[in-house]
């Protein structure tokens, strides 16, 4: 009797994308069960000697060591492909061990690297001050600049860095533009797609080689646990991203592939809801606050092109107060709802100051160059109702006199 796995291909790549995010990659045991398994094993035992062996030679299929392999790690990896429209994708521990190993596994010395400006802080401290340690320069552009990008081209140039919206000045990057640039010079496009996830926006639709996650945003969604996930072709994963990764180790936990997994089937859900609200919340501010970035209002100066490349704004949104850091602190102690906390992609509203928070690490120059000023606020929104998030901001708002 045929088991219903999910996992056959034929199977899997005909269905729509909500089936996916549910069922997509699960694998049943023995016994079953509806939800996934959680393997918590570190190693696995082979029937006889030569089993092991062979295993181990490539020759039988099977797993060796949770470092290299795991059921229910593998069962989100299939899965985040799948959502993706990729060929293969990898779990890492965390969105920065994903982002190192999409970079570093493809690297050497002497390459060059174009990155944007506007970056996660350690998205940016891996192009500024890791990468040039080991021989590969990097060159930072204007992300929304398109004309910047195919300027900066090198003979040696190998790779193309950037996330688009990005964090945390919501900067869209043209995804059509730039990988049509690199796909004709030969280089590789590597987006990191947290801010939007495969629920809005589908990188490798537009020529994007390589996606990297930070899954610890709006997969997981709930502010559980940390994760990463890198996708590409089945030759980019099993030839050059494998053998990084099996060799360095930052492999995800099966518990914290689980708790994602779980995630993982009300993504669309979520984020559909909570751009719905995020949209509300950004109108009001807007009417409020001198200054509001979020893709999906009509003054985001790249709203036509976000709105191509995107089904909907997202979760986060920038905020611009006058009177600095003051009235930016002061906003934040005000609040009661709302927390003052620097994660995003959570079903909780959370707001934060990036520039003595999250991008605190880059030098005052770096974060002018980037937007980032003291009055910045940065706001995810969850999926409380939309009129709770907007009473809170509106009393704090009143608290410092706006
Ligand atoms: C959070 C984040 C990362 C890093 O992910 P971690 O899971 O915290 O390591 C990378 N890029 C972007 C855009 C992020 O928001």
């Amino acid at each position: 009797m045929k088991r219903k796995t999910g996992q056959d291909r034929s199977i899997t790549r005909n269905w729509r994308p909500a089936t996916r995010a549910v069922r997509g990659g699960t694998a049943r045991s023995e016994w079953g069960e509806t939800s996934e398994a959680m393997f918590l094993t570190s190693g696995y035992s082979y029937d006889c000697a030569a089993d092991a062996a062979a295993r181990f030679a490539g020759e039988q299929v099977g797993m060796t060591y949770s470092r290299l392999q795991n059921p229910t790690v593998e069962m989100l990896e299939q899965r985040i492909a799948l959502i993706e429209g990729a060929e293969a994708a990898r779990c890492m521990a965390s969105g920065m061990a994903a982002m190192t190993a999409a970079l570093m596994c493809q690297l050497a010395a002497g390459d060059h690297v174009v990155a944007a400006r506007t970056m996660f802080g350690s998205c940016r401290w891996l192009t500024d001050t890791l990468l040039p340690r080991f021989g590969v320069a990097t060159t930072i552009v204007d992300g929304p600049d398109s004309q910047a990008w195919a300027d900066a081209i090198r003979p040696e140039t190998k790779l193309f860095f950037f996330e688009t919206p990005a964090n945390p000045t919501l900067d869209v990057v043209d995804l059509a533009a730039v990988c049509g640039i690199a796909r004709k010079a030969g280089i590789t496009t590597v987006v990191d797609n947290a801010f939007a996830t495969a629920a809005l926006q589908r990188p490798m639709e537009f020529g994007a080689d390589v996606v990297a996650y930070s899954a610890t945003k709006l997969m997981d969604g709930q502010g559980r646990v940390l994760a990463g996930a890198v996708c590409g072709t089945e030759d980019f994963i099993n030839n050059t991203l494998l053998p990084f990764t099996r060799n360095t180790g930052p492999t995800l936990s099966p518990f914290n592939a689980w708790v994602v997994l779980k995630g993982l089937e009300t993504l669309d859900l979520r984020v559909q809801r909570q751009s719905e609200n995020a949209l509300k919340v950004a109108t009001f501010l807007e009417k409020r606050v001198p200054r509001v970035l979020y893709p999906a209002l009509a003054s985001h100066p790249q709203h036509m092109l976000a709105m191509r490349q995107m089904d909907a704004g997202g979760t986060i949104m920038a905020l611009h107060l006058d009177g600095g850091r003051a009235s930016a602190h002061g906003l934040l102690d005000g609040l009661s709802l709302v927390d003052i906390s620097n994660n995003i992609g959570d079903s909780r509203s959370l707001m934060t100051h990036p520039s003595s928070t999250t991008h605190a690490g880059l030098s005052a120059e770096t974060r002018t160059a980037m937007g980032i000023d003291e009055g910045m606020l940065r706001l995810n929104v969850g999926l409380e109702d939309p009129e709770d998030v907007i009473a809170d901001l509106d009393a704090a708002l009143t608290g410092i006199g706006l």
